[in-house]
């Protein structure tokens, strides 16, 4: 089935909250609804839109959001230990981790309550706890409206990195992704060496997927804003890959600063909040948008009427800071519309 909607206010279409309009929302429930939706109700400007958690609009759409709503789960596959699953675009991220850790299926537990849809995953392949959701993911489905057809990538020609895919470069708002296949293991695979997840872990009684998911969801609620009460993205920021020599010049002067290796040879991995932390920003607010006071990489819209471009406002502010103070530059995280 094919919805559409005209002229209509997008404030409960994206976590931020911000109140903007868009001149047309295209739903499907079917992948092969896809020809007709672009034959019958797009035009030439058209974007996808999942569950809105990691966009920030600043003026009214006038070009058509195009949202998937293919739900589906389906086993297509068993073999030695590993099951894989093809999933639709439209069904919501956290549904499908419950459904797997339900079926003793390892692989995507700590990306749970991760918000928004599963066609959303692999384009900045989400990330938490020490795991990112590329490990898991073998193909991705999408139409290409320019053609009109259906291709599948293989997750090696995905372009996966840290918050980074193809999805986000080359390929960026020309596909719409229908479905994700992943490849999950009935083989336990704890992750447990990052946060507080292991002594959470072990409070709740040891390593089963169950416990895993209850303690990363507890972690989740204790630090970040509720979407449904607080606007905001989850980070806004990304943290910043810099030469391991900065690093190291930086730590002589603050040795507590936090630190990862990030997977690139003579490159080091900071943390965001941390850094914004640091400026003595964590629960700053001006105007209506602020830094969380538990978590300094999350903005947040603090009376509901923040516009996108107060936030940007906001966060150019917040970058400036980082930068006069550490001479480091933190990109967004978020897509900014
Ligand atoms: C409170 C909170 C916590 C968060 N925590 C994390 C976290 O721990 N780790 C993490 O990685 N992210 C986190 N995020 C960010 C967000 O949850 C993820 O990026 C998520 O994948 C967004 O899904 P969505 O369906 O809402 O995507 P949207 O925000 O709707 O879209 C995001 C981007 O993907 C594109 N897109 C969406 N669907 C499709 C599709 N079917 N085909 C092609 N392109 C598409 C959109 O055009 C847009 O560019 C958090 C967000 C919030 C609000």
């Amino acid at each position: 089935m094919i919805r559409v909607f005209e002229n209509t206010d997008i404030s409960t279409r994206n976590s931020f909250h911000v109140h903007q309009r868009a001149a047309k929302i295209v739903e499907f429930d079917y992948n092969e609804e896809l020809p007709e939706v672009f034959a019958t109700h797009v035009g030439e400007k058209w974007m996808a839109l999942g569950g809105g958690n990691n966009i920030l609009f600043t003026k009214d759409i006038d070009s058509t959001l195009v949202v998937p709503c293919n739900k589906d789960i389906e086993i297509v596959g068993k073999e030695d230990g590993r099951v894989t699953v093809r999933v639709g675009a439209g069904l919501e991220w956290d549904e499908f981790v419950e459904w797997c850790v339900e079926r003793e299926l390892w692989g995507v537990e700590n990306l749970s309550l991760i918000p928004g849809k599963v066609g959303a995953a692999p384009v900045q392949n989400i990330g938490a706890y020490g795991a990112e959701v590329k490990d898991c993911i073998t193909r991705v489905e999408m139409f290409f409206p320019e053609q009109g057809n259906f291709i599948t990538l293989a997750a090696e020609h995905c372009g996966f990195g840290y918050r980074e895919s193809v999805f986000k470069h080359s390929l960026k708002g020309r596909v719409i992704i229908t479905s994700v296949e992943f490849c999950l293991s009935e083989t336990p695979h704890p992750k447990l060496g990052y946060g507080d997840v292991i002594q959470q872990v072990e409070e709740l009684g040891g390593a089963t997927l169950s416990n895993i998911r209850k303690a990363i969801c507890s972690i989740r609620r204790n630090k970040l804003p509720d979407t449904t009460v607080t606007g905001n993205a989850g980070s806004f920021f990304k943290n910043p890959i810099v030469d391991s020599s900065i690093a190291e010049s930086l730590l002589e002067q603050y040795p507590d600063m936090p630190h990862y290796p990030a997977g690139v040879e003579g490159k080091t991995k900071l943390a965001a909040g941390w850094l914004i932390d640091k400026c003595s920003l964590k629960g700053y607010s001006k105007g209506n948008v602020g830094v969380h006071h538990k978590q300094a990489l999350v903005l947040i819209n603090t009376t509901g009427e923040a516009t996108g471009c107060e936030v940007i406002e906001f966060a150019k502010m917040v970058q400036k800071s980082v930068f006069d103070k550490f001479g480091i530059e933190i990109d967004t995280e978020v897509n900014i519309i």
